[in-house]
């Protein structure tokens, strides 16, 4: 039994006051019904803070990187384990716009993934197609090989993961892929999961999920629930995702 899981990316966005104001209103409605899980994954410098207001809640907080190493020379990254001292127990790796904006590989994020896990963190990896490749007909070959150099490099850990389809076209542009396209794509990567002895991997998917359509992709089969960029940052509207 897979459950459901929604985790919101709050990108570079926030402040003090304003995550104040937000986590207070998500711990107070967050009672985590049934098979249900939330998280959220926070700029680095509010880590305390998530950490400070969610310890004992039911509500888990993360990052949105980390770095594929593990101490050093590397200005500007975060390690697993500075995340876990901060209580993290997920963090996002490929993210599209760090695979678009910070010419991430295929190669980057498994080895982060394998620091994540390294370090004691979920990965949440984050997989999905360009526009341009849906409409090539490229789209199971894109995430395949995005999944693929991931588990390639995970062997038996790769079930430890979980997976986010977030087709590129989709993410904050306010066009959602249809219940129908994006259960296609998460059964193809159920069934290579599956093939490699993963089968119980949650796939989230993630791209302009809204309360209003939420639901509706939240009940194919292989929708293991969302990874919600804009809609996380007002608590009503990422509270009734979560409850979708
Ligand atoms: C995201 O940032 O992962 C995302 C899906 O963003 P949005 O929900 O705003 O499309």
């Amino acid at each position: 039994m897979r459950g459901k899981l929604t985790v919101g990316n709050w990108k570079m966005n926030g402040g003090l006051t304003a995550n104040l104001a937000l986590l207070v209103a998500l711990l107070a409605a967050w009672k985590a019904p049934d098979q249900r899980r939330v998280g959220i994954c926070v700029p680095f410098p509010y880590l305390g803070q998530a950490r400070d207001l969610l310890d004992g809640s039911a509500i888990a907080w993360g990052a949105q990187d980390v770095s594929a190493h593990v101490s050093g020379a590397y200005t500007g990254e975060v390690s697993a384990a500075m995340l876990a001292e901060f209580g993290c127990r997920h963090v996002l790796v490929g993210h599209s716009e760090r695979r678009q904006l910070h010419g991430e590989t295929d190669d980057e994020v498994a080895a982060k993934a394998v620091a994540a896990l390294d370090g004691g963190l979920t990965p949440i990896v984050c997989i999905g197609e360009t526009l341009a490749e849906r409409e090539a007909g490229q789209t199971h070959q894109v995430v395949g090989r995005q999944l693929d150099a991931v588990t390639a490099v995970l062997g038996e850990r790769k079930a430890l993961i979980v997976l986010a389809y977030e087709p590129v076209w989709a993410i904050g542009t306010g066009r959602t892929a249809s219940p129908g396209e994006a259960q296609a794509v998460h059964a193809f990567l159920r069934q290579k999961l599956t093939a490699g002895g993963a089968e119980g991997v949650m796939i989230l998917y993630g791209g302009s999920v809204k309360a209003a359509n939420a639901a509706d992709l939240f009940a194919m089969p292989d929708i293991d629930g969302g990874l919600v960029g804009g809609a996380s940052l007002d608590a009503n509207e990422f509270l009734a995702i979560a409850a979708a």
